[in-house]
């Protein structure tokens, strides 16, 4: 198989998963080797500490499960269904990347004839690409749902990423959107599995783990799906958490169902950071009464409006982990902040310039410098 006979195949299958650590940045790659219509399938993507195109692919878009928000969902006859074998999928991918239109790859799969077989074909064709054509570049690899330990294991050994989709915060929410699906035992598991190899080769390299959560027709509040994500981080070590706002796919149980407000996956995202990069507890995110986040404002906007503007915090003496919660400082702006204050008193927003944040009118309501409120030079700007 060539490379753009495995575009062709895969074309408009692969658009439904997110691949790399910035999905809303996530666009077509404008590689000029290949036809625009089959651009969807390579996506330019962060993956580790870099850009680079990924190809997404499937080893099958044949399910014989029956997902209720999936395209892919058995006895869908308006989806077009492919299936390759470990050596074709191998081979196109080789062709994409000697062209140098790919530099990694992203496998998943539907199930066929169980959870156990479609991870088989997912670790062969791992394991062509390592051990028969000696790739070295970066794979994702799916863990499908009720893959054997052993499995994970072999999987984990290929891959720089695995992931397993919960799809739902809990098994209740589960069962309201993919009837198949066994929370426990078939997923979450798996995470734990996943967990635990890696705590056994402490010092190798190991790989990340993501999971991707359907966000909206299981009627789940927002508090629900960060409190999972929170102990994924916490005690599984999650590298990450996707949100993926439920659309409706037409001939689907789903497809008179609302479309989830984009604003809701972004609110989602802002706030697993808070809790996974800013020491943010999970009770401390500003819910409302059902338990979302609101949608008009972003959760450290809103955290920093009801507990710092009537006490802004000493900009001079705040520890890293306070500055990191005012609006507009991150990690990289405190770790600034605390270089230049051990040179010189800040006193002004110029100062705080000068100290490398870039956009000051976002902090300025929540701070205090050297014991003055800058709110008033905001005002002569
Ligand atoms: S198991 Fe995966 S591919 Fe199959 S219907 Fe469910 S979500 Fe879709």
């Amino acid at each position: 198989m060539d490379g753009e006979d495995l575009l062709q195949a895969l074309h408009g299958a692969t658009e439904f998963e997110s691949v790399g650590d910035a999905p809303a940045q996530e666009q077509a790659a404008s590689s000029l080797v290949i036809p625009p219509e089959l651009k969807g399938c390579v996506t330019n993507v962060t993956a580790g500490n870099r850009k680079m195109p990924v190809l997404k692919a499937m080893m099958t878009t044949a399910c014989e499960r029956n997902c209720l928000y999936c395209p892919f969902r058995t006895g869908r006859s308006g989806m077009r269904r492919v299936t390759f074998s470990p050596d074709s999928m191998a081979q196109g991918f080789m062709a994409l990347y000697q062209a140098g239109v790919v530099e990694g790859l992203f496998l998943s799969s539907g199930v066929v004839r169980g959870g156990v077989t479609s991870q088989d074909a997912i670790i062969d064709t791992g394991t062509i690409l390592r051990e028969k054509y000696g790739f070295r570049g970066y794979m994702h690899l799916k863990v499908m749902p009720g893959a054997e330990r052993d499995q994970v294991r072999r999987t984990m050994a290929l891959a720089d990423r695995v992931s397993v989709n919960l799809e739902a915060p809990n098994s209740e929410r589960l069962a309201q959107i993919a009837p198949v699906k066994q929370f426990d035992e078939e997923l979450l598991t798996r995470l734990r599995w996943i967990e635990d190899l890696r705590r056994e080769h402490t010092g190798e390299p190991v790989p990340s783990s993501t999971t991707e959560f359907v966000v909206g027709p299981a009627g789940e509040p927002d508090l629900e799906i960060l409190s999972t994500t929170d102990y994924l981080h916490r005690q599984l070590g999650l590298a990450r958490a996707y949100f993926s706002a439920f659309k409706p796919v037409i001939e689907t149980p789903l497809d008179n169902y609302p479309a989830t407000d984009l604003t809701r996956q972004l609110r989602l995202y802002q706030a697993s950071f808070l809790l996974r990069d800013y020491s943010f507890e999970l009770e401390e995110l500003p819910f409302t009464g059902e338990g979302n986040l609101p949608l008009g404002i972003d959760p450290k906007h809103a955290w920093a409006d009801m507990n710092l503007l009537h006490a802004p915090l000493e900009v001079n003496t705040a520890s890293r982990h306070d500055l990191m919660r005012i609006p507009g400082i991150g990690g990289k702006g405190a770790a600034r902040i605390i270089a230049a204050r051990r040179k010189n008193t800040l006193r002004s927003l110029s100062d705080l310039r000068a100290a490398g944040v870039a956009n000051t009118n976002r902090p300025a309501p929540y701070l205090l410098l050297d014991g003055h409120s800058p709110t008033q030079q905001l005002r002569l700007f």
